[in-house]
């Protein structure tokens, strides 16, 4: 059988980050007569990637979905453990796998394949461990990694002749001059930039998660207490409070949508300065601390200056000059005057 016949109607589902290395993958497959649908797995702990544009551009059938809480769990406790930060991603790459190997029955597709490079990432992206994520997956010999296929190997499509390794690529490491020099043959250019990404490779979000993980317990613990990581200034006042300091504009516009049964906002009325949300109980002694923090982040306040927080239907206000605790904020306990004992500004 020839193999323009053999790789007829064959169907591929391919994991697309909206990075260059999945776009890459897939433009080679599809070179190749493949039909090519695309699975994008959202997450807060990943950057914000223009997927779309990147599979419009690509020409291919695009599916989004959710990581979901399952993958909090998976962050908290991966078998695998941690790479340098917070990012464990032999159990990530697993974990994909499971999510996307649905996709192969809706589609009736015949393989996985996925943007990895062999030696561009020191945890998931050698040999040994890629064996390991085929294995863990259940998918040994059915994951395709088009731009190292040569330099791995055979897989089950290639064996088939349903894919031609000869067309494929043998990129090895984290130099990109390759993948940008196919970039421009290409004519990508939507794709995310190199370097953005994960953010669980990233320190101060690291930092931010595993003071997350310290303080909250593991049921009490969502996907929206993640997404704010993601902005703010997050300080640490004491193991049962935390304030988040909007950093900029934008920021003091988004942090109101984080306010919940246990996280308040203080803001800045007639004066600038950054908003403060309160991730703890109400009391006179948090407020206080709230309004100290925005007075020492504003560019200029006065004491005629006020704040105001949401009570019931309407808000509560305070005047800076107006000395603490003169008016009660609500009845409960006060928390502790502790100092700060993190500051995660990146
Ligand atoms: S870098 Fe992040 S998204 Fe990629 S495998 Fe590791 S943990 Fe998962």
């Amino acid at each position: 059988m020839s193999l323009v016949q053999s790789v007829k109607n064959v169907r591929a589902v391919g994991l697309l980050s909206g990075g260059l290395d999945s776009a890459l993958a897939a433009r080679l497959l599809i070179e190749q007569g493949i039909e090519v649908i695309g699975v994008h797995l959202e997450s807060p702990t990943a950057c914000r990637t223009e997927v779309r544009e990147v599979a419009r551009e690509l020409g291919i059938r695009l599916e989004v979905r959710p990581k979901g809480e399952e993958y909090l769990r998976l962050l908290r406790h991966p078998r695998f453990g941690y790479g340098r930060n917070m990012n464990p991603c032999i159990d990530c790459r697993v974990f994909m796998f499971h999510l996307g190997r649905p996709y192969l029955e809706e589609y009736d597709a015949r393989f996985l394949f996925t943007g990895e490079v062999l030696g561009q990432r020191p945890m998931s992206q050698t040999r040994p461990s890629m064996a390991t994520i085929d294995r863990e997956s259940g998918l040994e010999g059915w994951i395709l990694r088009p731009l190292s296929a040569q330099v791995l190997p055979e897989t089950e499509p290639e064996r088939l002749g349903w894919v031609d390794r000869t067309r494929l690529l043998g990129i090895f490491g984290r130099s990109r001059r390759e993948q940008l020099a196919l970039a421009e043959r290409y004519g990508l250019r939507s794709y995310q930039s190199p370097g953005g990404g994960c953010l669980l490779t990233d320190p101060a979000f690291a930092g931010r998660l595993r003071d997350l993980f310290d303080h909250t317990e593991e049921h009490e613990t969502s996907l929206e207490d993640v997404e704010l990581l993601r902005l703010g200034r997050h300080l640490r006042i004491s193991p049962a409070l935390k304030i988040v300091l909007g950093r900029n504009a934008d920021e003091n516009r988004r942090l109101p949508r984080f306010e919940s049964r246990g996280r308040w906002l203080v803001e800045p009325v007639d004066f600038s300065g950054p908003s403060a949300l309160v991730c703890g109980a109400a009391g006179e002694e948090t407020l206080r601390q709230a309004i100290d923090l925005i007075v020492r982040y504003a560019r200029k306040t006065t004491p005629e200056g006020r704040v105001r927080w949401r009570s019931g239907d309407g808000f509560r206000y305070r005047t800076l000059g107006e000395p603490a605790g003169a008016r009660p904020l609500a009845p409960g306990p006060a928390d502790g005057a502790l100092p700060i004992i993190s500051r995660n500004a990146p």
